[in-house]
């Protein structure tokens, strides 16, 4: 007997037989991390949990290629439509082909607690959904701007400190004094989120962020907080730290991309112990694009990812789990657009996008 809470809980009925519900999360790093500085050989030493604990229960596909616009919001957004998108990067608006989130949870018939992105600037706020006709928000995916919650959190208790908060604040890199006021109606909106889907008091969500170092690290206790209280069956986030490379200072690019690698380990653990998640999650890592080569005298190497270059292209997709062949190496070429079409060909719904199932993955 299938009980109206076993569906609810995550459990689908596929013919007569009842399987659990395969689950998906995708982690983006939206900050462009060149090869040089992870699976490269010179760049290995900063990704020990990548190489050495995720990448023999996966499969690691050493050439995938971005042949799009090298911004933040427009590659993510090309990413989740699986179309390279041609709008401006730095407008919030909501792409015009329809997103991963929309085509799962219209073809899927899934509710909208089930699809959520977590996402590091103000910009990415119109990435759940798309203006595509018959497509749209009442498909789209819930989501969650940590900074903005942060900020709309600390503005509602005595407990904001410029001091230990402001560093998880800076909006983006490339131009920090984009516009992030938000309206009394976004913080309430925000503060919405943070009770009814994250259960959480702002006063413990402004206390536990105190603990924490950055604005990757806030990002992934999110995600396992929804993890835990809506077990949601798709999940998107982006890790940003790293594009701090804009400002220059190549240690804090390297700090933030061993930072990464240590939150991407953390959230393979925290999937495999979790009675929602555990032998039944997807999780596919990738960066948006590379950055520039440090010989192209166009640009000002890893600083910047401006000449469009090979480097900056170039990245990898490591993906894992129970369906994903382990410990296997694959050098044909890809592209950041095939990823859509793939999570689409394993979990059964259809997509526009002229990009290609990955067979190894399907
Ligand atoms: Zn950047």
């Amino acid at each position: 007997m299938v009980s109206a809470t076993s569906f609810s809980s995550g459990l689908a009925l596929t013919g007569s037989a009842i399987r659990p519900a395969d689950k998906t999360i995708v982690v983006t790093f939206g900050g462009g991390a060149r090869d040089e500085e992870t699976f490269a050989e010179e760049g290995q030493a900063n990704i020990p949990n990548l190489l050495h604990t995720l990448l023999p229960q996966g499969t690691f596909f050493t050439q995938v290629r971005n042949a799009g616009i090298l911004g933040h919001y427009v590659a993510t957004a090309s990413i989740v439509t699986g179309v390279y998108e041609r709008f401006n990067n730095f407008i919030a608006q909501p792409p015009p082909n329809p997103t991963l989130f929309e085509y799962f949870r219209r073809e899927l018939r899934r509710p909208e607690t089930d699809a959520w992105v977590i996402a590091p600037s103000n910009g990415f706020q119109k990435i759940g959904s798309s203006s595509a006709r018959g497509f749209g928000p009442q498909f789209g995916a819930g989501v969650i701007l940590p900074k903005r919650l942060l900020s709309a959190a600390s503005r509602n208790t005595n407990l904001f400190d410029n001091d230990q908060l402001q560093h998880f604040l800076q909006d983006n890199y490339e131009m920090p004094s984009y516009d992030i006021s938000a309206t009394a109606q976004d913080n309430e909106m925000h503060l919405d989120t943070l009770e009814s889907t994250l259960r959480l008091s702002v006063q413990d969500f402004v206390k536990h962020a105190k603990t924490l170092d950055s604005a990757d690290e806030l990002s992934i206790f999110i995600a396992k907080r929804l993890m835990d209280r809506q077990a949601p069956s798709l999940m998107m986030l982006t890790l940003h730290d790293m594009d701090v490379a804009h400002s220059g200072a190549f240690s804090l690019y390297i700090d933030a991309i061993q930072r990464a690698d240590r939150l991407c380990a953390e959230l393979w653990k925290a999937v495999q112990s979790h009675p929602e998640y555990k032998d039944r999650t997807t999780v596919y890592i990738m960066p948006d694009f590379g950055r520039d080569a440090d010989d192209d005298p166009a640009g000002n190497g890893f600083q910047h990812h401006r000449t469009g270059s090979a480097m900056a292209r170039t990245t990898w997709l490591l993906a894992l789990g129970p369906h994903v062949r382990q410990n296997t190496v694959v050098d044909r070429a890809i592209e950041s657009i095939d990823l859509v079409p793939t999570i689409g060909c394993h979990l059964g719904f259809s997509t526009n996008s002229p990009g290609r199932c990955i067979e190894e993955l399907r």
